[in-house]
């Protein structure tokens, strides 16, 4: 399995054909406490001696094949499955970085991440300087002595920046920091940050990996002993562990990943180039375009394909709010990574509550539309992109 093409590895992630009577969907495992057969066992299980399951919170058998499945997807050593994406991160981070200790993150990611790393550092002390992600050397520039993290997320949510794990990656190695990449928008299928050094993957399974808009889920794939730090701590302490039968769903979303992404590809590769040559628009955001900043870095880490998300700047919020407005296919909402198309206006919608002069200054204009660009037939999605332009 190790090293069959992601489209193999994503049917068959997870399932030991010789468990559970060869089944070949993994078991649902509605149990929160599992027994010993004695009082040696228990204490082996108890203190991790040896493998086992007891107790919910800490391990479940179907929790351990998503577990493994992501891990096989990442090509990393270890996986952890959570409740949500902000449960991984915020376990990865503060089983990570201690107080007094700095972090180095993309001024422009994840707003509910941002939101976070303000939190942590307001109410713990645990300072986050912030960067233009999309020039390695300034991870190097911002870090110091006290920096134990470099996060990263590229493509960024809602602005596509691309960031050079490798570059990251080598600069953190010498200076022992850990790097933590947020692969969400890519996915393993075309994009695996641990082949570039990054020590900890982490993925709101809500997004691709479910890939259906029916569940909330948070991954994080790496090292084996920050993942166990991650298990021990983060997941053992604060809780935010995922139920089986949610794991359930997210196993058989990713049995599609590879087909999924390869639809995704290819339809928002020819939605950006629509929109780059329509010029009601002003300016489009998309990995996969040789005129978009950091493409030849793009083009390196990331194949096949550049993901299903595309944005675009329409100039005004009266202009977004009249697109997101005008959209029949797809649907006005505020997630992405499902099979069908999704758009959302950033300035009416996650930015309303900001002046705008705060959204300028996290990269947002008014009239930025984020696009998760889904599986439908590429003609019908056109359509709807070109008649909700007619009336912007
Ligand atoms: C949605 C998202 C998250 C948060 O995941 P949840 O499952 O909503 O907690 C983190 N990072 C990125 C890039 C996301 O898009």
């Amino acid at each position: 399995m190790k090293n069959s093409s992601i489209f193999t590895k994503a049917v068959h992630a997870g399932l030991d054909r010789s468990e559970n009577h060869g089944a070949l969907s993994v078991p649902i495992y509605n149990a929160s406490v599992f027994a010993f057969a004695d009082a040696d066992e228990a204490a082996a299980i108890h203190n991790e001696v040896v493998p086992g399951f007891y107790y919910g919170r800490i391990g479940n058998p179907t929790t351990a094949a998503l577990e493994a499945a992501i891990a096989e997807l990442e090509n990393a050593d270890a996986g952890l499955a959570f409740a949500s994406g902000m449960a991984a991160i915020s376990a990865a981070i503060l089983t990570t970085v201690k107080v007094g200790e700095n972090i180095v993150a993309p001024r422009s990611g994840y707003s509910t991440t941002q939101h976070f790393l303000k939190f942590i550092e307001t109410e713990f002390g645990i300072q986050t300087i912030f960067v233009d992600a999309t020039d390695a050397g300034a991870y190097a520039d911002a870090a110091t002595d006290r920096t134990k993290m470099f996060l990263i997320e590229t493509p960024s949510n809602p602005l596509l920046n691309v960031t050079d794990l490798r570059e990251v990656a080598e600069i953190a190695k010498k200076r022992g920091i850990v790097t933590l990449a947020d692969n969400t928008f890519a996915t393993p299928f075309n994009q695996r940050p641990a082949e570039f050094g990054i020590d900890i993957v982490v993925h709101s399974g809500t997004k691709y990996l479910g890939g259906h808009s029916d569940l909330t889920a948070g991954l994080l794939a790496g090292r084996t002993d920050l993942i166990e730090k991650a298990r021990q701590k983060g997941a053992k302490l604060f809780g935010g562990n995922i139920a089986p039968q949610v794991a359930w769903l997210v196993l058989r979303g990713i049995k599609t990943l590879a087909l999924r992404m390869e639809r995704h590809n290819s339809n928002a590769y020819v939605i950006a180039n629509m929109l780059a040559s329509d010029e009601r628009v002003y300016k489009v955001y998309y990995p996969g375009m040789p005129s978009y900043a950091n493409y030849e870095i793009a083009k390196g880490q990331m194949a096949p394909g550049f993901g299903g998300m595309v944005s675009f700047d329409l100039g005004t919020i009266e202009r977004g709010r009249a697109f997101v407005n005008s959209v029949r296919l797809c649907a006005l909402a505020t997630s992405l990574g499902g099979v069908e198309s999704i758009v959302q206006h950033s300035a009416s919608m996650t930015h309303a509550t900001l002046s705008p002069e705060e959204r300028e200054a996290a990269g947002i204009s008014d009239g930025l539309i984020r696009f998760s660009v889904g599986i439908e037939d590429i003609e019908d999605l056109k359509a709807d992109i070109l008649q909700a332009l007619d009336n912007v």
